[in-house]
């Protein structure tokens, strides 16, 4: 695995206006060329937010974020053409059907002609909807809707794709096709960051996790290393209660 740094966060944080704390607080990270990256807390722990700024959707209140040393901040463009976003909600056009939709997103990115039509049948058949091309999104299951998303956030061949809870709702034979088709796209040399509430996909996916709360990171690692230096925990999600709590984070 290559080892150098893709992603840069540092000393992140963002405070919403009329929020008396920061929903990120200070949050560094490092994130390195090829590694699939679980990036874990419980509800309210600051993941979208971050993952919103990461994406240019929302602008930091301090820090920097770099990508491959390019500052988000100073050149936005160049960072973009870098990363690809999937959304925890469906954004996609419900009377239009899958390849109009992928279609549309990918002349919006900027794609054209021969090579645009070229990656819309390679990022179908990365996802495994080829056959399914001509259904309107109405008429698709919560899981191929999800993949949809994913092959519109491939599109232009990011160098990493960040995925916030891409597995929410949907059945397990879905979720299973997700995971084996993140891990082609892994194993192909996407960098891949990855939120989920579930530490069974976590242990089956993620080279390396960060655990955040209250917006900033309580511990990063490779998950064999963090339960390591906690022996009296078996598996992730022990350790992840361990280290947050097990008191519930209603909204
Ligand atoms: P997570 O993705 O880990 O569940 P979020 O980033 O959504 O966490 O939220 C972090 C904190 O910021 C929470 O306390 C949440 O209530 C607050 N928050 C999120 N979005 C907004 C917003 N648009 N305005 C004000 N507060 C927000």
């Amino acid at each position: 695995m290559n080892h150098s740094t893709l992603v840069t966060l540092q000393d992140l944080v963002k405070q919403y206006p009329g929020s008396d704390t920061p929903a990120v607080d200070g949050l560094s990270l490092r994130i390195r060329e090829g590694e699939f990256f679980g990036f874990l807390g419980p509800n309210g722990a600051g993941k979208t937010t971050t993952i919103s700024m990461m994406c240019g959707l929302l602008s930091p209140t301090s820090g920097e974020i770099w990508y491959n040393d390019i500052s988000l901040k100073q050149h936005p463009t160049a960072c973009f053409q870098l990363i690809g976003f999937v959304p925890q909600e469906i954004a996609l056009y419900e009377n239009l059907t899958i390849v109009e939709n992928v279609r549309f997103f990918g002349k919006m990115q900027g794609l054209r002609g021969a090579h645009l039509h070229k990656r819309i049948d390679e990022c179908l058949e990365v996802v495994s909807l080829s056959e399914h091309r001509t259904r309107q999104i109405k008429h698709c299951s919560g899981g191929m809707k999800r993949r949809a998303n994913i092959a519109v956030g491939i599109l232009h061949r990011p160098k990493l794709l960040l995925l916030d809870e891409p597995t929410v709702g949907i059945d397990v034979q879905s979720r299973n096709m997700i995971f084996e088709n993140l891990r082609v796209l892994n194993e192909e040399g996407m960098t891949v960051l990855y939120t989920t509430h579930y530490m069974e996909e976590v242990e089956q996916l993620c080279s390396r996790v960060a655990i955040v709360d209250n917006g900033s990171v309580l511990t990063e690692g490779e998950p064999w290393e963090l339960l390591a230096q906690k022996p009296e925990c078996d598996n992730l999600e022990q350790l992840f209660l361990a280290l947050t709590g097990k008191q519930l984070r209603d909204r």
